[in-house]
């Protein structure tokens, strides 16, 4: 009998001590999320060839070829504000433009991540490379902090110097997706933009910016640009040296209007529609040039 009481002790001991605490008003310690607080994310093996995902669309491989890159996900959520987080949006809009590319026909179409992963902002590069795309967009959304009133899209090329203060800042937040707790998880030169430039063919910088123009002609009146909507930066993302690259910041995450247009299916549709066309023209141009 007495057996059978130590072991009901036992068991009941630590809630008898948190009782004992909590009724003097004490607590114990418990860590918080913070310095010293470990997050464990699995990474790519140094050196190890990327995974290259699954192509939509036709088999034939003379067929141009686009690489959709949503942004961030996994541990990585991206700007985040108003219960909306970037992550989860440009998934969203990538999927919508796969699906309206494959549709439509006569485009291959392959996504850096369908689902929530996280990838270092070099592999995502190298995807588009490895597979030989014709054209690399990756899908962004911004946060403009509790500046609420900023708001629209705008379309980034890759240059060493930035179109604008603003385009700057953008770039060092969007390159610092490689970055947790002051770690790079990427072998990435502290000079970023010099081995940038160098790495990017001119031909590729002037495709790049050949479909850029696209996007904003063709999303005129459909979509809701920023006032300075062309801009260009020192984007990690965009330097495969070979394949024309661009950025789409699909708007801000803070602004409730954008936040809501871009999150939305009509919203998603709608880009997809602009952006699919904008494509379209632009390999229609490259293949009668
Ligand atoms: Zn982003």
């Amino acid at each position: 009998m007495f057996y059978r009481l130590q072991i009901v002790l036992v068991f009941l001991a630590p809630f008898l001590l948190l009782g004992v605490l909590a009724a003097f008003g004490l607590s114990l310690p418990v860590p918080h999320l913070g310095r010293g607080y470990v997050i464990r994310i699995d990474l790519p093996e140094p050196g190890a060839p990327v995974a290259l995902p699954q192509i939509f669309g036709p088999r034939d491989p003379s067929r141009p070829l686009v690489v959709i890159d949503a942004g961030h996900g996994g541990h990585d959520p991206g700007a985040s504000g108003g219960g909306f987080v970037e992550k989860a949006i440009v998934l969203g809009l990538a999927r919508a433009l796969r699906d309206e590319l494959v549709r439509e026909g006569g485009i291959r179409v392959a996504m850096t991540r369908d689902d929530d992963r996280f990838l270092v902002l070099d592999e995502r590069a190298e995807i588009a490379r490895q597979l030989g795309a014709d054209l690399f967009l990756s899908i962004h959304a911004d946060s403009a902090g509790d500046r609420d009133t900023v708001s629209g899209a705008s379309v980034y090329t890759l240059s060493a110097r930035a179109s604008s203060e603003a385009a700057a800042r953008y770039a060092a937040r969007e390159n610092s997706a490689d970055m947790v707790n002051g770690q790079s998880l990427a072998d990435q030169p502290e000079d970023v933009s010099a081995i940038l430039i160098e790495l990017s063919q001119r031909r590729t910088q002037q495709e790049s910016s050949e479909f850029a123009s696209l996007i904003l002609r063709e999303g005129e009146g459909t979509l809701v640009f920023n006032p300075q909507p062309r801009r260009s930066a020192a984007l990690v993302v965009l330097r495969a040296p070979d394949v024309p690259s661009v950025l789409f910041e699909s708007g801000f995450v803070t602004n409730p209007d954008d936040a809501a247009r871009i999150a939305s299916p009509q919203g998603q549709a709608r880009f997809a529609r602009v952006m699919a066309r904008a494509i379209r023209i632009y390999f229609a141009r490259k293949a009668g040039a």
